[in-house]
């Protein structure tokens, strides 16, 4: 059994060397617990911040994965099952059902998909529109950082609750025209090409009602300026400051106030009581192909950490996710 260990912090924009790859020897089955072995492991943003000073150097990392069990000795697992949990960056696991649960295996949803469109990324897309926007028919929603994991589940979603137009911001042009093409955003541009409010105002000049916030920053000013009177903003997440390179607070914060904005923050893990209605509402899409969970995946475990890397640079199409 290998994993992936932090060995040192980063200082900026985080680099391969400061991760190590560790052999170890495989742990012992205790009772109420199961070993499986990773078939599919997630990296996202927030593990940038994980960096800093969450994650413990010289010791196994947190994230989530897929494993099937190998051999089992709780009641509620048994070997063959798939399970979602949190001991992820390793080829192995040992979990228990308490920190982990089962994944039904259903005709038509891949499986990466749990950790996609279905997992915490598609999660946190329905929350933003769902609960905390609450997005109605007609309306436009702009969707920054669209074409990643959560921004294509959040423009597949909107479509679904029926938005008018769905707009949204990535970082090259070539990613632009993927949301356009595959994806079913009405417009979309790169947020290198000049001021992001120019952008946003060519692409919705009608004013946008919701703003799905997965930048922070500038993208967030622009979105301030150009929201309608009494529009709301989901904020999901602030990119753009992970590495330490940018301010989180736009410029223009106190217009919230003459516009009448509703600005709110929310987390994933405390709205995991939403999954059943989210499985409820993709799974007959996915399995009737009108929905798909947008996914990069990196083969083999050696390439976890420059999976990860690239996705802070924005290499992915989708949820970046490494299949082992
Ligand atoms: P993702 O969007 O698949 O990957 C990160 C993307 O961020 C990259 O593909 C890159 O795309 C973009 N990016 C990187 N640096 C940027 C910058 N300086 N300015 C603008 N965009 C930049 O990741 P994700 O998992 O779906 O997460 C998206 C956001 O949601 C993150 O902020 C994350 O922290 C947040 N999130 C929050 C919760 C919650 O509970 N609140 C849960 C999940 C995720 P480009 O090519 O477009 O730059």
């Amino acid at each position: 059994m290998t994993e992936i260990q932090l060995v040192a912090r980063p200082n900026g924009v985080p680099t391969a060397d400061l991760f190590a790859f560790v052999d170890t020897e495989p742990p012992e089955v205790q009772p109420g617990t199961a070993l499986v072995a990773n078939l599919y492991l997630s990296v996202d943003p927030y593990m940038r911040e994980c960096m800093d000073d969450i994650w413990e150097l010289n010791s196994p990392l947190e994230g989530r994965a897929l494993g099937r069990v190998l051999e089992s000795r709780t009641p509620e697992y048994k070997v063959g099952d798939i399970v979602f949990h949190g001991n992820g960056w390793r080829t192995h696991a040992l979990v228990t059902p308490g920190e982990s649960r089962l994944i039904k295996e259903e005709a038509g949803v891949p499986l990466s998909a749990h950790l996609g469109i279905l997992g915490g990324t598609g999660l946190s897309a329905y929350v933003a529109l769902g609960r905390v926007s609450k997005l109605q028919p007609g309306e436009t929603i702009f969707i920054s950082a669209a074409a990643g994991g959560v921004g294509t589940a959040a423009g597949r979603l909107a479509k679904l609750f029926g938005a008018g137009r769905v707009i949204g911001s990535t970082g090259s042009r070539g990613k632009a025209e993927h949301l356009v093409s595959e994806v079913g955003f009405d417009a979309a541009f790169c947020y290198r090409d000049g001021p992001i409010v120019d952008s946003l105002a060519k692409a919705a000049p009608d004013g946008i009602d919701v703003y799905l916030d997965n930048v922070g920053g500038e993208h967030l000013a622009a979105a301030i300026d150009i929201l309608k009177q009494r529009g709301r903003i989901a904020w999901c997440g602030a990119v753009s400051s992970y590495n330490h390179e940018a301010p989180v607070a736009p410029r223009n914060l106190f217009d919230i106030v003459g516009k009448e904005l509703r600005l709110e923050g929310f987390l994933v893990r405390e709205n995991l009581d939403a999954r059943p209605e989210l499985y409820d509402r993709l799974i007959p899409e996915l399995q009737a192909g009108r929905v798909v969970s947008d996914e990069t995946i990196v083969t083999g475990f050696d390439g976890m950490v420059e999976a990860f890397l690239a996705m802070l640079r924005g290499e992915n199409r989708g949820k970046m996710i490494v299949r082992l």
